[in-house]
């Protein structure tokens, strides 16, 4: 099993982060290590990840088929890896969602496993076993019982590779976002793995020695609160019988501000982080783009609400909606200082294979042609892949615009100062366990090497020194936001260089004079 490298840098693969603190990326590949677990007990399985480590001739000889697959951003190196494999006389097998958005681009690959794995993988195994040697198998959308679903083989993790390692609850979100791909590639219906099931998965990442920071990777832990509300305080009570290995973080919906029950469990739980997509300040963009949970609000106040429950917010903003009727750099920027969230990704819109948006910019003939091909960049230097309705170049203008004020040193520390005067961990755990990678950022040794390569850094040490005497409980979340910056801080001045060159080709493009045609 090989999991596909990511292209290049993006905001979220944290690499001075990785560097600072000994790891080699982000996340572990949770979805191959759960399709693993599937596989008969007769079959041998190594797992290679290209982030992380060298897939060698050697590896690919060893093998009888290589699995492989993963997102758009891994769409180049997955092609790489079934060349490769094809070209050592091996067989390729691709699933994940890019090959289950986009099946013709891997048209080439010996097997394709389309859709949730638990409802097509046995019948790809035994058409392997019976000979076959190439195939195309599609899961029927939305039926996979995650209740089935086995334990992920954590066993075949180097989990001092990782910043942290996921797990998954559920599957599917009830919102209807028009961007979105979750919702098409695992349906409105959120679907969840029981209690028990999931306290088995943190105790076979305990029994295996991990500790520290745990993610939910689901799209929307919230998605179905009843059920949520019935396995966090099961989550709480098998955290504190084992003294607290796991910190969790996540991603949710907006709406988790309006629910003090559910905070007050996540806190009692142990979480330390959600991710929450904002996308907008304007109600009519996100009217617009279907995403209403986050209109008819406050958002900063929604955001602070869940600050006080001990809980740090991390964001997702994205500029480039038909709704947007002039610049919108000044709305978002006073949104993101209100709201006092340090890490906020700002990103330019980008149509996703199989969304409802694609759908519609198909219908209006706006999408750009290979619109779905992986074109070096992400979402922020590449997005865009369809005829936006207000000009190109002021949408990059104003892109660039937002990034130069948010990532500004000292805009940054002030939202970090704003942070640490809300984020009440009174009542959450304090203590890390050991062997928490993250207690590396509380040595001096730590601590003096991320402010010397900080720029400005009286004023970080200014916003250390405050939360020393005030907050000193938030000091871990601090400084993981303060070596993020390491990583933000230049990735938006590459963005920021990205987006002028763009803009220069608009500009040389509009300045070739026209010629008369006979
Ligand atoms: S809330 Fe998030 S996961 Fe749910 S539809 Fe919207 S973008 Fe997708």
């Amino acid at each position: 099993m090989v999991y596909p490298a990511f292209f290049g840098q993006t905001f979220w693969n944290y690499s001075e982060v990785c560097e600072l603190l000994g790891a080699r990326y982000t996340a572990a590949p949770l979805g191959l290590i759960t399709v693993a677990a599937m596989l008969p007990d007769t079959w041998d399985v190594r797992l290679i990840n290209r982030n992380t480590e060298e897939l060698t001739e050697a590896d690919i000889g060893w093998a009888d088929i290589v699995m492989t697959g993963g997102m758009l951003l891994q769409q180049a190196d997955s092609l790489d890896i079934v060349r490769r494999a094809q070209n050592q006389g091996k067989h390729a097998i691709v699933g994940g969602p890019d090959a289950t958005s986009s099946p013709h681009i891997y048209a080439g690959a010996d097997f394709m496993v389309l859709g949730e794995a638990e409802g097509v993988i046995d019948k790809f195994i035994a058409a392997w076993e019976a000979g076959a040697r190439s195939g195309v198998f599609q899961a029927e959308k939305f039926t996979a019982d995650v209740t089935k679903t086995p334990i992920p083989r954590f066993d075949l993790l180097k989990f001092d590779q990782y910043l942290y390692i996921g797990v998954q609850y559920s599957r599917g979100c009830p919102f209807t976002c028009e961007f979105c791909d979750i919702i098409e590639l695992y349906g409105r219906v959120p679907r969840t793995k029981n209690n028990q099931q999931m306290l088995r998965e943190l105790d076979r990442l305990y029994e295996l020695g991990y500790r520290g920071h745990v993610d939910f990777v689901d799209d929307n832990l919230i998605g179905n609160k009843k059920a949520v509300k019935a396995f966090l305080p099961d989550l709480a009570r098998w955290n504190e019988t084992h003294d607290y290995p796991f910190e969790f973080s996540t991603e949710a919906s907006i709406n988790l501000s309006d629910d003090p029950d559910l905070l007050n469990l996540m806190r009692e739980a142990n979480f330390f982080a959600v991710f929450v997509g904002i996308e907008s300040p304007d109600p009519a963009t996100l009217n617009l783009m279907r995403k209403k949970q986050n209109t008819r609000r406050n958002i900063a106040e929604s955001i602070h609400k869940i600050y006080s429950y001990g809980i740090f917010v991390n964001a997702g903003f994205i500029l480039g909606f038909d709704s947007e009727k002039g610049s919108v750099a000044d709305a978002m920027v006073e949104l993101i200082e209100d709201a006092a969230i340090p890490l906020s990704i700002v990103g330019l819109l980008y149509a996703l294979p199989g969304t409802q948006l694609t759908r519609r910019l198909e219908k209006e003939g706006r999408l750009h042609s290979n619109h779905d091909l992986f074109s070096p960049g992400d979402q922020c230097t590449h997005g865009l892949n369809f005829e936006p309705a207000r000009p190109l170049r002021d949408i990059l203008v104003d892109y660039k615009n937002i990034l130069e004020r948010i990532f500004d040193p000292v805009a940054y520390a002030g939202r970090l100062d704003r942070l640490v005067s809300m984020l009440d961990r009174s009542g959450s755990q304090r203590e890390l366990p050991e062997g928490d990678l993250r207690s590396k950022f509380g040595t001096m040794e730590k601590v003096h090497r991320i402010m010397g390569q900080l720029p400005m850094r009286e004023r970080f040490w200014k916003t250390l020194t405050n939360c020393v005497k005030k907050n000193p409980r938030v000091m871990t979340s601090l400084m993981m936001l303060m070596a993020v910056y390491l990583h933000l801080g230049p990735y938006s001045r590459f963005i920021i260089s990205a987006m002028d060159r763009r803009i220069a080709e608009i500009d040389a493009k509009e300045s070739v004079p026209l010629v008369a045609a006979e």
